[in-house]
């Protein structure tokens, strides 16, 4: 199946979750271990979300394939409104800002991939991988031992400026305004003329005159005010979003200094899907309930102060600010520009927040794609277990280490 659909799928799916549904066939167990935490997360805050993705017409919509053997990374990209709003007890609070956005997809592929078919650990139950993906059919038991492909790993969105399609819709009530007062000064002369010259071959000609000119003088006039004012309007609000996302701005400036750094140790380092990955290990801390021993992060801070957040929207960039090989380790530190939306005393708020992280990484082994914390391989006797709360491997004891494989946050503030 083409990325583009199942990212189209999905975000059908992914709507419909935050409407009480089912976690989305297509989202990777990982990812779907973040819905579901995001989805107690507002359970817990009494808080219902409506995500809103429509779709822009003309839109600008792509994918990026990148092949990293036995995987195909699919970035696909169009642009859209996405909004949420947020509600309490029914009674609706606040809505995200409705601007134009482009929404990143990243979609993974396996080649000649065969569904794996897995057994519930509770009952017994066994089918294929996908269909465990809202727990066992059977008995409801959650777990995400395992992986399937192809999934959709992560998403994210970027601000975008002025929205098109309203200048379209614009420039087709220019001509029927000027049309509309065509007519009525057409019908208004000829009515004067008639009456005042008692012919209605004269009112008839200076009627039709009459509208032909202000049809066409009516149309230029309304369409050099509207140009005006979309001129206006759209500097205004470039203006106040090139102020608003400057730091975005000059934080993308870092990208190209950092994607060199890291091609220095990994050969195909992709800087999308290390955005996507970024994002999501922030948004797993965020929104974890039990912080503790929680492989992805082994920082010092107390994060309580995270309890309280409901959403976590990216804002677009993150600035690199440097790394460092400690013995066979890679440090890298960066900030990242998002904003959360909290709940607090009864009232919700948006915060600008930069955080500073700190992510590692040992340096030893190539970057699988395909990697999962929830479906680990023990080096030493090969089972499967989930990594994201315990350090060792829970059949024979084998201690495990994360950086090994995958990025760890040692910081975050
Ligand atoms: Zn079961
Ligand atoms: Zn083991």
């Amino acid at each position: 199946m083409i990325s583009a659909s199942i990212r189209d799928e999905f975000f059908e799916q992914y709507k419909e979750f935050y409407n009480g549904g089912p976690v989305p066939l297509y989202a990777s167990n990982d990812f779907a271990y973040y819905l579901e935490c995001h989805r107690k997360r507002l359970e817990k805050k009494g808080i219902k979300t409506i995500k809103k993705i429509d779709r822009i017409e003309d839109d600008i919509d792509n994918t990026i394939h990148k092949d990293k053997q036995p995987y195909t990374l699919d970035m696909t990209y169009k642009e859209c409104n996405y909004e949420t709003e947020y509600y309490k007890d029914d009674v609706f609070l606040a809505r995200s800002d409705k601007d134009t956005e482009t929404l990143y997809c990243n979609i993974l592929h396996k080649q000649d991939y065969q569904e794996q078919t897995i057994s519930c650990p509770n009952c017994g139950h066994s089918d294929g991988a996908k269909t465990f993906v809202n727990g066992c059919p059977m008995c409801g038991t959650s777990f995400k031992t395992f992986k399937f492909f192809p999934c959709v790993t992560s998403f994210y969105t970027l601000p975008k400026f002025v929205e098109r399609s309203s200048i379209n819709k614009g420039l087709k009530n220019v001509v029927k305004y000027g049309i509309g007062l065509a007519v009525l000064v057409a019908v208004g002369v000829f009515i004067f003329n008639w009456h005042e010259s008692g012919s209605i071959g004269a009112g008839l000609f200076f009627g039709i005159l009459a509208g032909l000119l202000t049809g066409w003088l009516g149309t230029i006039f309304i369409y050099l005010g509207y140009s005006f004012f979309i001129g206006v309007t759209a500097f205004s609000k470039m203006f106040a979003q090139a102020a608003d996302t400057s730091d975005i701005q000059a934080a993308r400036f870092t990208k190209k200094r950092f994607e060199n750094d890291m091609l220095r140790y990994f050969p195909d380092f992709s800087y999308e899907y290390f955005e996507g990955k970024m994002l999501a290990l922030l948004r797993s801390i965020v929104f974890s309930d039990d912080r503790t021993n929680l492989s992805i992060y082994k920082g010092q801070d107390p994060l309580g102060y995270l309890d309280d957040v409901v959403d976590v929207e990216y804002r677009g960039g993150f600035k690199y600010e440097g790394s460092t090989v400690v013995g066979d380790v890679l440090h890298v530190r960066l900030i990242n520009y998002v904003k959360c939306v909290v709940f607090c005393d009864g009232k919700l708020t948006k915060h600008y927040r930069n955080f500073k992280m700190e992510l590692v990484r040992r340096l030893k082994s190539d970057e699988d794609l395909g990697f999962s914390i929830h479906a680990v391989n023990c080096s030493t006797c090969g089972a499967t277990f989930d990594a994201m709360h315990v350090e060792k491997c829970p059949h024979c004891g084998n201690p495990y280490e994360l950086i090994n494989d995958d990025w760890v946050v040692i910081y975050v503030r």
